[in-house]
């Protein structure tokens, strides 16, 4: 299996969409900190990396404190997302996301419960660096725009490399 290990703050959203939301007043009407606000076009460029390389997704953003598998994909879903999530990462509170990511990584070469069989590639994409020893593995994505298709070559070579 593929994996994209996935924020949601600063990648699927963006400073840019949050002035346009507060300047359009949009964000007026909707219930703020329940749930996050993902950019459709953000989405849309996700969809393009999970179809194109068969990969799925495994949260790693704060939002997946507390919050179940299910919620997390409703969430994705009601903003555009046709891929698939797998799960989220262990929560390690004071500690690096990297260490969290590697220890889902531990934990799936260890019980490869998923039935989708071992990890053969995976990608960070996180608008922060603190990835350990994972950081090669991280596509450092600028919070001002989010995730757009310029980042599709880099994301794609970790994916199909
Ligand atoms: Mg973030």
């Amino acid at each position: 299996v593929k994996v994209v290990f996935l924020d949601f703050d600063g990648v699927l959203n963006s400073v840019r969409y949050h002035r346009a939301r507060y300047e359009s007043g949009s964000d007026m009407h909707e219930g703020r900190g329940a749930r996050p606000c993902l950019d459709r076009e953000a989405v849309k460029v996700l969809n393009s990396i999970t179809e194109s390389t068969n990969a799925v997704v495994v949260v790693t953003s704060t939002w997946r404190t507390g919050t179940p598998r299910v919620k997390l994909s409703e969430w994705l879903r009601d903003a555009g997302f046709e891929g698939i999530v797998l799960g989220a990462t262990m929560r390690f509170p004071g500690q690096p996301r990297g260490a969290e990511i590697q220890d889902w990584l531990d934990q799936a070469a260890q019980h490869p419960s998923h039935r989708l069989g071992p990890v053969t590639h995976f990608v960070i994409l996180d608008d922060d660096t603190d990835m350990l020893d994972l950081y090669p593995k991280l596509v450092h994505i600028d919070d001002e725009a989010g995730l757009t298709a310029e980042y599709l070559p880099a994301i794609l070579k970790h994916l199909e490399g």
